[in-house]
């Protein structure tokens, strides 16, 4: 038996908007990731045993290693079919949004959602979500959207709609989310759905291999050039940098995803307790923050670098140079040190 984490009134009222309609339209943030794609895939899979007419639309294109995801070949990215995309948001009967708090955070795809009629349910697990939604189940306690997604179906009596599709894309999420159960994964709960997910078929061991044994040789070069020739330690601020350029990124014949992970990497230093990655964007420098313990990156990157996210995982943005958001950051790491443990 799990706990009832989210509260009652609010898997009533879920219940009732998807009892109601047909068209559903799923969202994510940009950038997906896989709880946004566990998520979103998990929950498509499940309107679609319950016979509604649901379709998955991301803000920019998913990355290769989650396409083998059941139900990849069905998403719709905004970028390359903003046209479609907008007639699906805007005939939508009910829309949920997944995996992100902030309506900013669907970039180029928010005004087409915020505009959109039907109401909107979002499921969460960021601190401090916004109001653009008309029901809002939000809980940061969780680790991933995908676990509370398995969680939304359970409570809505719908455990046995829930097919082998569906719970690997529920695990893929859980397992993302928490770097393959290496931080944010000490909630007991978390293994008796795993134990739920494995009895319905998921091959765990093979979930894993897909999504982390699945580089390009490319990818691999690259993040050995990124740790060999651009990482920076900062052993008295307990802190590692890895920057890279768009130039650079080039070089590598740079896919989207293939950086996924290298933020982590440094965190496997003795004594490095906080790890941040800039990548050179075309109109921004995109920032990526990890940390151990209670070392807070969500506060470092809406101090310095407009973003947010959870305490040992944060991202954000900078209009700046690559070069300005370098040395920011490098000014800025002595207001923290307090928060070295
Ligand atoms: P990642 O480094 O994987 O892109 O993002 C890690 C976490 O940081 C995400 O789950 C999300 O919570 C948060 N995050 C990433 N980018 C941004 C951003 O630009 N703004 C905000 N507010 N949060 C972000
Ligand atoms: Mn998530």
């Amino acid at each position: 038996m799990i706990s009832k984490i989210i509260p009652e009134d609010l898997i009533t009222k879920a219940k009732k908007a998807i009892d109601i309609v047909d068209k559903i339209v799923i969202v994510a943030h940009v950038g997906p990731d896989g709880d946004a794609m566990g998520s979103t895939l998990a929950l498509w899979h499940y309107l679609m045993t319950i016979d509604k007419e649901p379709v998955v639309i991301v803000p920019t294109s998913f990355p290769n290693f989650l396409s083998w995801m059941p139900g990849s070949e069905c998403v719709l990215d905004y970028e390359n079919y903003k046209e479609k995309s907008d007639e699906l948001i805007a005939s939508a009967e009910l829309i949920f949004a997944l995996d992100f708090n902030q309506a900013s955070r669907m970039a180029k795809m928010e005004d087409s959602v915020i505009n959109a009629s039907a109401p909107k349910i979002l499921v969460d697990h960021h601190l401090h979500p916004g109001d653009f939604a008309n029901l809002i189940i939000s809980c940061p306690e969780i680790s991933s959207t995908s676990e509370l997604i398995f969680r939304l179906i359970c409570r809505m009596g719908d455990f046995s709609k829930i097919n082998l599709a569906c719970a690997e894309c529920i695990y893929t999420g859980m397992m993302t989310d928490t770097g393959g159960f290496t931080y944010n994964s000490n909630k007991q709960e978390i293994y008796t759905i795993i134990s739920e997910l494995i009895k319905l078929g998921v091959d765990k061991d093979d979930i894993y291999r897909k999504v982390f044994n699945n580089y390009s040789a490319d990818r691999m070069k690259l993040m050995g050039y990124a740790l060999y020739k651009k990482m920076k330690v900062y052993p008295e601020y307990k802190a590692a940098l890895i920057t890279l350029t768009t130039k650079e990124l080039q070089e590598f014949n740079y896919q989207n995803g293939d950086v996924e992970g290298l933020v982590n990497m440094p965190l496997s230093i003795e004594n490095v307790a906080f790890s941040v990655f800039m990548r050179e964007d075309t109109d921004k420098i995109k920032i990526s923050l990890r940390s151990q313990g209670s070392f807070p990156a969500n506060k470092v990157s809406s101090d310095l670098f407009n973003g947010g996210g959870h305490l040992n995982a944060a991202g954000g943005e900078s209009y700046t140079t690559l070069n300005e958001a370098i040395k920011k950051f490098e000014e800025a790491l002595e207001d923290y040190k307090d928060f070295l443990e």
